[in-house]
């Protein structure tokens, strides 16, 4: 902007100046005042002229800028007149078109474009002549020598003086941004390849991890089902092939205990099973603890105290793994304790919402040095020549499981005093109603449940000699088990067994002989023995005979789930003979029981 001053002020100035020059004259006669006149005039020009000179410098100042920030903007500056041919552009521009500016000028734009992109350009140009606004496109432009670079263009149709129209364009490199985009896309793409991988890696990790939980539990089941056999056969063995057979079955079930805890282990490592969080009540899963775990500790002579917990303390963990947790502790608590010792379970809230539940035992205590490998598989701190069994699974299992429930675990020791193994889980304000699917089945499952307990609770009696002969379904594909089976049931008078390989069969069977109490293995080809159990329920021809599981899934969530489904018990493979005989017993009477229910209601 000129800074020259409006005329009439110049005037004012330059008769100013003349009246100071002129000062110590006397006053100006009328050629003297023309004179003087023409004297205000010439300096009046002079300093016009001196203005323009001014505003001509600042002008030329401001087009140096403007040219410095044409040339070298970071973006390329171009306008193309009506048929594409390039009127002006920057030097940043003509860089970015390969070429040298002067060769650039009057050339058409629409030659510099990638052939695959000469249609897009075209079909845009055309378009941009016409829009009022800013139009965007993005482009690949071909140098001369080949070379090829992705642009952006920003483009204003500006209608010149001439009436004619031209095109302002902004030109932007963005083939570092483009390449950039590609990469990450190629990143992503690898990142979900690599993702399904895994999944898939891990799917086939559980389903391996699951077979082999059933053919290693199967030929167990042999091994220990016999084994007990010849201990109470006919002949009895000699007193040396007891104590072998004592070894079998011993290694046997310690076998057993290492299987169940690698699985676990591997199961929650490949997230088979996902924690199933609620809110339960900690003196509920207490008291369950304490019915378990106290015969145990009687046995070994240890005195064992839980704390009392008010009904209304309430976590938010998964009841089934919190409960497995606390019987490894204290489990552990009672197996490294002195003889005599004691064990005490104290339970204490803190302020941070955790509630801290704490495994006192009166062991011998871990040095600093044992204290660091707690907590790592296969590592029982100098036990492994000592009499007890156990794979040292237990603690990482129980340390995964509270880290999954979003707890903690901890352990406190004194050399010579003992240990106190400590878990934190949250707490939580009240208990939420948990509806089962299987809530319709629920009453039978308690009725049966209670049967089942009572059973176990008292002593076993001789079984009572029953004059009609008693008919049990053993639905199961494994032929050794099948065979087990029939040699222990053999040994039992008045019981008649029926064989099925597969569910469908066994459904076909029992509709047809409607036995007494049936066995159902889990893992069957064709129907599982679950869908089989809905199956006989739903038919009012079955639907009252009492079904046992015995499967190889031995999973604590395997046995909830099953009794949950409508079995009246779930044994586990590989068999306690005993154990079966008590629960197939219970089944039997309470199977005698329907039965003559039935018949009075008949009447
Ligand atoms: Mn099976």
């Amino acid at each position: 902007m000129s800074e020259s001053h409006p005329s009439d002020v110049l005037r004012k100035m330059a008769e100013e100046k003349l009246a100071h020059e002129n000062d110590d004259s006397s006053p100006p006669r009328s050629a003297e005042e023309l004179l003087h006149e023409l004297q205000v005039h010439q300096i009046e020009l002079e300093m016009q002229n001196e203005e323009l000179r001014h505003a001509q410098i600042a002008l030329e100042i401001a087009r140096d800028r403007y040219v410095d920030l044409y040339e070298f903007a970071p973006v390329g500056y171009l306008t193309l007149s009506h048929d594409s041919k390039i009127n002006s552009i920057n030097l940043n521009g003509s860089s970015m078109l390969g070429e040298d500016r002067k060769k650039l000028l009057h050339r058409s734009f629409s030659n510099l474009v990638a052939p695959e992109h000469h249609d897009c350009w075209l079909g845009f140009f055309s378009d941009a002549l016409e829009a009022i606004d800013k139009q965007t496109c993005e482009l690949t432009l071909q140098h001369a020598d080949g070379k090829r670079i992705e642009v952006r263009l920003d483009c204003l149709r500006i209608k010149t003086d001439d009436a004619d129209t031209e095109l302002r364009i902004a030109l932007t490199d963005v083939s570092e941004q483009k390449r950039l985009a590609h990469v990450l896309e190629d990143n992503n793409a690898d990142l979900s390849r690599a993702k399904s991988l895994a999944d898939k890696a891990n799917l086939a990790k559980s389903d391996f991890i699951s077979s082999m939980s059933h053919e290693l539990r199967s030929p167990l089941n042999a091994i220990l089902g016999f084994a007990q056999l010849l201990e109470a056969g006919n002949p009895l063995p000699t007193p040396s092939q007891k104590g072998r057979i004592e070894q079998i079955i011993q290694a046997g079930w310690y076998l057993l205990g290492l299987i169940n805890e690698i699985l676990d282990l591997a199961m929650i490592e490949s997230g088979r099973h996902p924690m199933k969080m609620e809110n339960i009540s900690l003196s509920e899963v207490l008291l369950d603890c304490q019915s378990m775990i106290e015969p145990q500790a009687k046995k070994k002579g240890i005195h064992i105290d839980f704390a009392k917990v008010d009904e209304q303390c309430f976590v938010y963990a998964d009841r089934i793994r919190l409960k497995q947790i606390l019987i490894n502790l204290v489990t552990n608590a009672i197996k490294y304790n002195r003889p005599g010792g004691a064990v005490n379970v104290a339970v204490q809230t803190n302020s941070d919402g955790r509630v801290h539940i704490g495994v006192q035992d009166s062991g011998a205590g871990l040095s600093a040095e044992n204290l660091k490998q707690l907590f790592q598989p296969f590592n029982r701190l100098g036990q492994q020549t000592g009499s007890e069994e156990g794979s040292g699974i237990g603690l990482v299992l129980s340390k995964r499981l509270v880290e999954l429930m979003g707890g903690r675990i901890g352990v406190e020791s004194v050399v010579g005093v003992g240990s106190v193994f400590w878990i934190e889980v949250h707490l939580t304000d009240s208990a939420e109603s948990d509806v089962s699917e299987f809530a319709l089945l629920k009453p039978v499952h308690d009725v049966v449940q209670a049967a089942i307990q009572a059973a176990f609770r008292a002593t076993p009696e001789p079984f009572p000699l029953m004059v009609a002969p008693r008919t049990v379904l053993y639905v199961e594909d494994n032929h050794a088990n099948m065979m087990l089976m029939e040699q222990i049931l053999e040994r039992q008078s008045g019981i008649k067994l029926l064989k099925a390989g597969n569910g469908a069969s066994g459904i076909a069977l029992a509709r047809i002989h409607v036995p007494d109490v049936i066995l159902m293995d889990i893992n069957l080809p064709g129907i599982s023995g679950v869908q089989a159990l809905r199956i006989l329920r739903a038919d009012p021809a079955t639907a009252h005979i009492p079904v046992i599981a015995i499967s190889a899934n031995a999973m604590q969530r395997d046995i909830e789930n099953g009794l949950e489904a409508g079995f009246m018990g779930y044994i586990t493979k590989p068999i306690k003979v005993t154990e079966f005989m008590e629960v197939l017993e219970t089944a039997l009477q309470l199977s005698q029981k329907i039965k003559d229910a039935k018949k009075e209601a008949d009447k």
